[in-house]
C-alpha cells in the first residue's frame, strides 16, 4: 500500500468495530485478567497497554500513522516538539560527549545545546547550514549526533540529507533530523540514512493550531532506548492530543500539496518586487540550494521568508499593515501567519548574534496558509506598500 494510503487507514485496535471513527481512551492506566498477564506485561513479553505514560491505543495509532508516512520501523510519541528533541539528546548523549549542530536551528533547539546540555557536560560546536564540507572539520574523538533541520527555520537553508549522512556513516554519529518543515510529505530523511526523525506535530502535521505534539521515528533499537527514557521521565503525549493528531494526519498531502502551490505562488510573485531585497523558498530557482532541494524534497513545503529593505522599523509597520494574516508565534496552519523575528523571538539577541543565525533586521517568515493565494498576496502587497 501507498505510504499515505496506509497512514490514513492504520487503526487503532479495538474491541467494537462499529464506529467509523476512532474511539477516544482517555485512561491513564488499563486492567488484566489475572497476575500473569500483568506480570507478562511489566516484563516486557507482551505489547499489552499499562499505563499512559508508556502507550496507550491513541498514542500508538498516531505512531503508526507517522512510521507509515515517514517509512521507520518505530517511534514514540511526545508532549510537543521540545520533548521529543530533548528526549533524543538526554538518551544517546551523556557527560563529556560532543554534538555538532547547524547554527540556524529553532529558537527553543539553541537554547537547550547552549544553555542546558552544558550543564550535564555535553558540548557542542555550531557549524554552517549553507556549507556541509565544513563540518567534518569539528568532528572530534568525543562527537556522538549530527544534529539538523532542514529547511531550517526561519533561515529556510537546505541541507544535503544524502552527504550528511555519508558524514555521519563514516564517524559512526548518530544522524537526528528535525523534520518539521517539510513534513514527511515533502520528505522523508530515513530514506536517506536518517538513525532519528523529529517532528513537532504542533506544526504542520496538525495543521490547524489546536494541540501541542511531537514524536521521535527510527530503528526499533534506538526507539526502544528512547521509550525506556521517556517511561521514566514523562514526557508523553496525552491521548486526547494523539487523537486529534490521528484525524490531522489523514488531510496531511493534501494540505501540504495546496500549502507548498501557494508558497511557491507568493514567492514567484514576491520574488519581482522593488521593496525586497530578497526572498527565500527551497524550491525558487534563485534559492542558494535549489539543487539539494530539488534533489531531496517533491515540494518546498509552506514557509517563505523575504527581507524588507527597511531594517527592524519597516518589519514593525509591515506587521501593522496587515488586514488578513495573523501575527502569532505559531507557523503550520490553515490561516496565514507572519513574523518578524528581530522584533519578537529573537528580539534578545545582539545584531551580531542574529546575524550569525541568519536573522537580519528586515528578515520576515510567511506561514502561507490555505486561503486563496490571491488573497494572501493581495494582502502582503498592500502592506508592503505602506513600509
Ligand atoms: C516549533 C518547532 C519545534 C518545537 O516544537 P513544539 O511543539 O513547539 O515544542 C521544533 N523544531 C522546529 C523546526 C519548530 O518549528
Amino acid at each position: 500500500m501507498h505510504p499515505i494510503s496506509k497512514a490514513i487507514r492504520t487503526q487503532v485496535e479495538r474491541t467494537n468495530e462499529m464506529e467509523h471513527s476512532q474511539p477516544l481512551f482517555l485512561s491513564s492506566s488499563f486492567c488484566f485478567d489475572n497476575a500473569e498477564e500483568m506480570r507478562a506485561a511489566f516484563a516486557d513479553e507482551t505489547d499489552d497497554n499499562i499505563y499512559s505514560r508508556f502507550s496507550n491505543p491513541n498514542v500508538q495509532e498516531f505512531v503508526d500513522r507517522m512510521c507509515a508516512l515517514e517509512g521507520t520501523e518505530a517511534g514514540f510519541a511526545t508532549a510537543s516538539g521540545m520533548s521529543a528533541i530533548f528526549a533524543s539528546f538526554m538518551t544517546f548523549l551523556k557527560q563529556g560527549d560532543h554534538l555538532i549542530s547547524c547554527r540556524s536551528i529553532f529558537g527553543s533547539t539553541h537554547t537547550v545545546i547552549t544553555k542546558i546540555l552544558p550543564k550535564y557536560g555535553i558540548t557542542h560546536s555550531y557549524v554552517d547550514a549553507g556549507d556541509i564540507s565544513t563540518w567534518e572539520q569539528h568532528i572530534t574523538p568525543n562527537t556522538k549526533m549530527i544534529y539538523l533541520e532542514t529547511p531550517t527555520n526561519p533561515g529556510l537553508d537546505v541541507i544535503d540529507l544524502k552527504v550528511a549522512s555519508e558524514l555521519a556513516k563514516k564517524h559512526k554519529l548518530l544522524l537526528n533530523v528535525d523534520n518539521c518543515f517539510a513534513t514527511p510529505i515533502a520528505q522523508r530523511p530515513a530514506d536517506f540514512g536518517a538513525d532519528l526523525v523529529i517532528h513537532s506535530a504542533t506544526k504542520w502535521l496538525d495543521g490547524q493550531g489546536r494541540v501541542l505534539g511531537g514524536v521521535v521515528l527510527g530503528k526499533k533499537e534506538l526507539i526502544h532506548e528512547i521509550y525506556l527514557f521517556c517511561r521514566s521521565t514523562g514526557p508523553s503525549l496525552s491521548p486526547f492530543n494523539a487523537w486529534i493528531l490521528s484525524r490531522s494526519l489523514e488531510t496531511l498531502e493534501v494540505r501540504m500539496d495546496r500549502h507548498a502551490s501557494n508558497a511557491l505562488y507568493l514567492a514567484l510573485q514576491l520574488e519581482r518586487n522593488e521593496r525586497l531585497n530578497w526572498v527565500k523558498y527551497p524550491l525558487l530557482p534563485s534559492h542558494p540550494q535549489y539543487a539539494v532541494a530539488k534533489a531531496q524534497m517533491t515540494n518546498g513545503g509552506g514557509v517563505v521568508c523575504f527581507e524588507l529593505k527597511g531594517g527592524i522599523e519597516s518589519g514593525r509597520k509591515f506587521l501593522n499593515a496587515l488586514k488578513m494574516l495573523s501575527l502569532t508565534a505559531n507557523l503550520g496552519d490553515t490561516r496565514s501567519i507572519a513574523s518578524h523575528p528581530a522584533s519578537t523571538t529573537h528580539a534578545k539577541l545582539s545584531e551580531a548574534e542574529r546575524m550569525a543565525v541568519g536573522i537580519s533586521a528586515g528578515l520576515i517568515r510567511i506561514s502561507v496558509g490555505l486561503e486563496n493565494r490571491e488573497d494572501i498576496l493581495a494582502d502582503i502587497m498592500q502592506a508592503l506598500e505602506k513600509v
